[in-house]
């Protein structure tokens, strides 16, 4: 999904990934952190997401970090974690009386030249600072770090991983990067496979286009969550997972032997949410309320 990386500070590799485990274990201490019984400082919280996922492991075009900061200082009790902030959600945000959203894809990511009601987007960044809600956004840090929302798409399949590497190999570290290539330790069908993403996403459906002149079996899967055609481009695999595609990429696809199967470009991330949460709640040192949204859709539905 992107082309370039930083560099990696080595210092902020804190999180550690076990592949058997369904959560990030943390191999760092944080008895330092002295948590607030009515919450714990802004500061504090965006130190720890740059702990998970450095910024600057996003890519340059994207927006990511702390986007809306109150200007008063606030204890932050309540964490809401989404992967669109849209109106409902918003909402959901201000019933909750939360202090800060974690919104995977940015809300602002074309400058804004103004903060008025005349769009959704301006509406929803006025009533964050009406309601001195902070709203902080990881995006493509997530997608590239260890452990991110890649790892956990390729989890979908993680009995039968061998293993599961970069595509897009990050220049500082090789374990982080865009995009998964995994192999596994013995293939299995393709129907065997749309039943795995079923499950992983909990949806009911997803589309599948089939492989032209092959046998149905899958053992090498190219994966990218979200919008994923130009990172699995020219990969080498018997499948392509993501979320969205284009008509001529898929029967490029299909006319090379490969399989794709697409769930709608956020269903392909939503899921990382629930894992993070217990991860977030647990750095934090459960002093902060940590909870996913439950208005959070992807706004296409099979009717
Ligand atoms: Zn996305």
């Amino acid at each position: 999904m992107f082309r370039h990386f930083t560099a990696l500070k080595k210092s902020c590799r804190i999180f550690v990934y076990d592949t058997k485990q369904k959560h990030s274990s943390v191999s760092y201490a944080m008895s330092a952190m002295k948590p607030d019984a009515m919450g714990i400082p802004l500061t504090q919280v965006v130190e720890t997401l740059h702990k998970f996922a450095d910024p600057s492991l996003a890519n340059p075009w994207d927006n990511v970090g702390l986007l809306i900061e109150p200007t008063e200082t606030k204890l932050v009790s309540h964490i809401l974690l989404t992967n669109d902030l849209t109106e409902s959600v918003m909402q959901e945000a201000l019933d909750l009386k939360t202090d800060m959203i974690i919104t995977y894809h940015p809300l602002i990511f074309a400058p804004m030249k103004s903060v008025t009601t005349r769009s959704w987007k301006e509406k929803i960044v006025a009533k964050c600072l009406e309601n001195r809600i902070a709203v902080y956004s990881p995006h493509t840090s997530f997608d590239s770090v260890k452990g991110g929302v890649n790892d956990w798409l390729a989890s979908a399949f993680e009995d039968v991983l061998k293993s599961s590497n970069p595509i897009e190999v990050n220049v500082s570290n090789p374990d982080y990067g865009c995009g998964r290539i995994c192999i596994l330790k013995s293939k299995i069908s393709i129907e065997d496979a749309v039943q795995r993403v079923k499950e992983h996403t909990g949806l009911k459906y997803v589309r599948l286009a089939r492989a032209c002149r092959t046998d149905g079996f899958i053992n090498t899967i190219a994966l990218c969550a979200g919008s994923g055609a130009s990172v699995l481009k020219g990969v080498c695999a018997d499948l392509y997972l993501t979320g969205e595609m284009l008509h001529h990429d898929i029967l490029d696809a299909t006319h090379n032997g490969i399989s794709v199967i697409l769930t709608n470009h956020s269903d392909s991330e939503r899921g990382f949410l629930t894992k993070f949460a217990f991860t977030l709640n647990d750095v934090l040192n459960k002093a902060v309320n940590v909870s996913v949204s439950k208005n959070d859709a992807d706004p296409l539905k099979t009717v």
